[in-house]
């Protein structure tokens, strides 16, 4: 197996400083690796470990890959790692207590590491017990914190650790780790779990598309959207929806504006055509209203097919204003 520092890409950046600071002994002791979800940060903080770890390194900064300590972090085994997540909505106090005591025993290893996932969802309590160990770790004990934003994480434990920013992914990363270069690169923005979710929902995106085909072909909406309709009531199905058909819109509206520019459902061209031939830009932007209120409905635990109703008795007034051409 390969060293998993060799497996990231698209983290240049973060992994160049990341890497100095090893190689130079100045790796802080408590880090903050902050960015969305999806773009390694995870994968991040277990390389690093394993540049630690790893019985036969290549050089300072370098892992094996191949000794047993290396394979044990890759597989997320490694009895100098503790892995923490929120139990339930928190951190809570008692998985603080477990890292003071993880952190209080004897190093048996060369290093040891403890790696926070969600760190904006410690509870105050749990914080406040850990900041004396997160402010000055034993030696060779490091802390790695995973949170998306700063803003969520509290001020205490902020304060305590070395930020390390990280982007979301660039596309030519994303199309090589997929290995596509369709529609899901430009509407998963950077983040491979997002990336992940659109390519397992790849049929409910094809209902959605066949349900506007049936818009622009029939003279009653209410036929067209039936297909939709089932399915809405379904919050998962419905918040995806909504997503698509904002991406959708947004395309053409873009479109109507810009003719020929570049759009995120690319294989959905014809489709896209004749909404920018059908529909005013007017039109449209009330089809993106739509969409959006659909997601808030989600959000509200609104009933989704009332909401379906009024949304085609719109569409409805619409086409019968085209036709009459008012
Ligand atoms: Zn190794």
């Amino acid at each position: 197996m390969a060293a998993l520092m060799s497996m990231i890409q698209g983290q240049d950046a973060v992994k160049k400083k990341l890497l100095t600071a090893i190689e130079k002994k100045r790796l802080p002791s408590s880090m903050l690796f902050l960015g969305p979800s999806g773009v390694g940060k995870q994968m991040m903080a277990w390389a690093v470990a394993q540049i630690f770890l790893c019985e036969n390194p290549s050089s300072s900064q370098e892992a094996c890959g191949q000794c047993g300590n290396c394979h044990r972090v890759a597989l997320h085994q490694n009895e100098n790692i503790l892995f923490v997540e929120p139990r339930g909505t928190a951190i809570q106090v008692e998985q603080s207590r477990q890292m003071i005591e993880f952190f209080s025993s004897r190093l048996w290893g060369k290093a040891r590491f403890i790696i926070i996932n969600e760190a904006h969802r410690f509870n105050v309590q749990a914080a406040n017990a850990l900041l004396k160990v997160l402010e000055e770790p034993p030696p060779e004990s490091y802390f790695i914190l995973l949170a998306p934003t700063k803003a969520g994480v509290l001020p205490t434990i902020r304060s305590r650790t070395q930020v390390f920013p990280f982007g979301t992914l660039p596309k030519k990363t994303l199309q090589s780790l997929l290995q596509r270069t369709d529609w899901v690169i430009e509407a998963a923005h950077g983040r491979m779990d997002l990336a992940q979710t659109l390519l397992e929902k790849e049929e409910w995106r094809q209902v959605v598309f066949g349900a506007l085909q049936e818009l622009l072909k029939t003279t009653s909406p209410r036929k067209a959207y039936a297909a939709l309709e089932e399915n809405i009531r379904d919050s998962e199905f419905a918040l995806f929806a909504a997503q698509v058909l904002q991406l959708f819109f947004r395309d053409v509206f873009l479109r109507k504006r810009v003719p020929g520019c570049s759009v995120i459902h690319k294989d959905q061209e014809s489709l896209l055509q004749a909404f920018v031939q059908t529909f005013s830009i007017e039109d449209i932007l009330t089809f993106f209203q739509q969409a959006i209120n659909l997601e808030k409905a989600v959000h509200s635990h609104w009933d989704k097919g009332l909401f379906m109703d009024q949304w085609l008795h719109q569409i409805e007034d619409l086409r019968t204003h085209q036709r009459e051409g008012v």
